[in-house]
């Protein structure tokens, strides 16, 4: 099966999960979508209330700020792989419990990743970033490329958060602005040394640049 149809079917049993208590309240599972073979996957944290009702992810007001992120820097969405940690939206947008965080990484996030295989993972916000840094404060690492288990990492800020907390507006604009020039050298660079980059075990992380 080739990876498109083994999305394809991810996303089926996604629809049809019930592995954690989130699938009660949810209307639409979400996914994730994109390319099949995208270079770059944005991982957020779980759909919102708009997700919910049209089963895509980042539909709603945060989605629209990473369209206009990706637009200034030449991209559009319909390039990237965008997708979250948890695929159904937790009630009365509540965080995702650490519980619920496991089983969908694992049952389907982990699954995305091998079949994507991006070479750039841009994680947004501390669910995702915790996925590869468990230990790191945002504020500390945001905008920073890491070389974590044979990818590049670079954890940002969730949209929605610049979008609530004004002062981080220009603090997202600005990492997102110098993502082409890191990704353009850093790719290079992950290219050149395939062989010698750390496998999916790996659990170390290498900082390649910071801002
Ligand atoms: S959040 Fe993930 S694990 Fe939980 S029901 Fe939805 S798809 Fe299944």
């Amino acid at each position: 099966m080739s990876a498109q149809e083994e999305l394809k079917k991810l996303a089926e049993e996604v629809a049809q999960c019930q592995l954690c208590e989130l699938h009660y309240s949810r209307k639409n599972a979400v996914p994730g979508e994109g390319p099949h073979n995208a270079t770059i996957m944005f991982i957020g944290e779980g759909p919102g209330f708009h997700e919910n009702e049209q089963g895509r992810p980042f539909v709603g007001a945060a989605g629209k700020f990473l369209e206009e992120l990706l637009s200034k820097i030449g991209m559009k969405r319909e390039q990237v792989y965008i997708t979250n940690v948890v695929k159904c939206r937790p009630p009365g947008n509540r965080d995702p419990k650490p519980e619920e965080v496991d089983i969908c990484t694992r049952q389907f996030l982990e699954r995305q990743i091998q079949l994507i295989n991006p070479k750039v993972i841009i994680t947004l916000g501390r669910y995702s970033m915790g996925l590869y840094l468990p230990h790191a404060k945002i504020s500390d690492v945001h905008g920073q490329a890491l070389r974590i288990k044979g990818r590049i990492v670079v954890p940002m800020y969730h949209p929605a958060a610049a979008l609530h907390q004004g002062s981080l507006k220009p603090v997202v604009e600005a990492d997102f602005s110098r993502l082409p020039e890191l990704l353009s050298k850093n790719t290079t660079a992950l290219e050149e040394n395939e062989l010698a980059a750390p496998s999916e075990a790996d659990q170390s992380a290498t900082q390649l640049s910071l801002f």
